[in-house]
């Protein structure tokens, strides 16, 4: 790593020390270094924090003083001065929810990823497109991604360099593939096992507790919530349920949760959002559908951001229009998908879904024209 740095950046430092006082020196960082240490998280947040206050503060407050181009450019430059050395070369195993998230966070430590999925795409739960166009946007920061190939367990290796595992693709070929670190995200299963349950009416079924539409147990006076009853394993999927069942048990008469109204998300770089069903799943089910899609380059805040991979896609019902799903990719689009979720409860067509006045300029606009190309009147496609 190279600390040579320019007057903008040695003022910069200067000021950082004087806000952080001796704990973000360049001494310090070329310390950090020589002792071989990957990653300081406490430091980086420090120097983040100072040369952000630095820069940012005006010179009559002890800040930089610098006008708001040159500060950009020289937290540009900071950060790449002490960015961490290359984080651990890394397997994930797994390319769910869980492991394109922690692909998503090795490579961004600047990690050499490789993602083995034995299923045909990234994220195999979402729909296709969304899998594909994750793909594209991994794959242009250097992340590999293995589908199609299967991990064979019984070659894991420990070795000097970390761990050795062999992958075979769908044409059985073989390849070995060497890394400091594997992540296992595959597996996760209902904690079902030695929790008091045996011996009572309670009945697991396929590996999860079996309940009826208000949570209910076979037991009396039993019910249970969450990753154990199966379906979504989701945080805010196992809160609503906790909330059904406790009305229930309290005498209301409290609204079923349909699986389908539960929004997921996924917190890679790009993020993802949805609902409901997919194009595949929708035509699975019987429906004929009617998609619409549109892309963020389209979209005025995305372009502003500068953040304009990814896009909206609405799956309906043909016959009538109603939305059957929502699915979303790109720059913090998981702030946008409960809209859909409201959208679905109250049965929306892409009709009303894209004469919903989206304020300009926000990434909502995507939703709104996602819809109205269902019916090919998207404007900014
Ligand atoms: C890496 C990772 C990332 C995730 N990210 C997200 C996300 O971004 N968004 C999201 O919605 N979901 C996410 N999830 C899923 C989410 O964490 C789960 O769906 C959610 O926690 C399920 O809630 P739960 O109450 O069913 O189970 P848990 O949260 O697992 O709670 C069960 C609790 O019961 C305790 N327990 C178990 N056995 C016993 C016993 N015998 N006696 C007493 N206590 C016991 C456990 O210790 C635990 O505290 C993630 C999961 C993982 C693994």
């Amino acid at each position: 790593m190279d600390f040579s740095l320019n007057d903008s950046q040695r003022e910069l430092a200067a000021l950082s020390r004087r806000i952080l006082g001796d704990r973000c020196t360049p001494e310090r960082l070329r310390e950090v270094e020589a002792g071989g240490d990957r990653f300081d998280p406490a430091l980086w947040a420090d120097l983040a924090r100072a040369g952000i206050l630095a820069a940012a503060l005006p010179e009559s407050l002890g800040g930089s003083g610098l006008g708001l181009l040159e500060q950009c450019s020289v937290l540009a430059e900071v950060g790449r001065a002490v960015a961490p050395a290359p984080f651990l070369a890394s397997i994930v195993l797994g390319a769910g929810a869980v492991g394109v998230e922690f692909a998503s966070l090795y490579r961004s430590c600047g990690a050499e990823v490789t993602v083995v999925e034995m299923l045909p795409s990234l994220v195999p739960l979402e729909d296709a497109a969304v899998g594909s166009e994750l793909r594209r946007q991994f794959e242009a920061r250097g992340i590999t991604c293995l589908t199609g190939h299967r991990l064979d367990l019984g070659s894991i290796e420990r070795n000097e360099g970390g761990v050795a595992v062999t992958v075979a693709g769908e044409d059985g070929k073989e390849q070995r593939l060497q890394a400091e670190l594997l992540l296992v995200a595959v597996g996760r299963a209902a904690n079902v096992e030695n929790i008091g349950i045996e011996g009572t009416g309670v009945v697991v079924d396929r590996g999860v507790i079996a309940v009826d539409s208000m949570l209910r147990t076979g037991e009396n006076g039993v019910s249970a919530v969450g990753d154990v009853v199966g379906g979504f394993q989701l945080a805010h999927k196992a809160l609503h349920e906790g909330v059904l069942a406790v009305e229930s048990i309290a005498g209301r008469d409290p609204h079923p949760l349909d699986p389908r109204l539960i929004t997921r998300t996924t917190y890679c770089t790009p993020q993802i959002g949805s609902m409901g069903l997919s194009e595949s799943e929708a035509q699975a089910a019987g429906y004929e559908v009617a998609i619409g899609q549109m892309p963020f380059r389209g979209n005025g805040r995305a372009v502003i951001w500068g953040e304009t991979g990814g896009f909206a896609k609405v799956v309906t019902d043909k016959s009538d229009g109603t939305v059957l799903g929502v699915h979303i990719i790109g720059h913090e689009v998981t702030e946008l998908i409960w809209g859909p979720a409201l959208g679905g409860l109250l049965e929306t067509t892409a009709f009303e879904m894209g004469h919903a006045v989206a304020p300009h300029p926000t990434l909502s606009e995507v939703l709104s024209e996602a819809a109205l190309a269902v019916s090919g009147e998207a404007i900014h496609v």
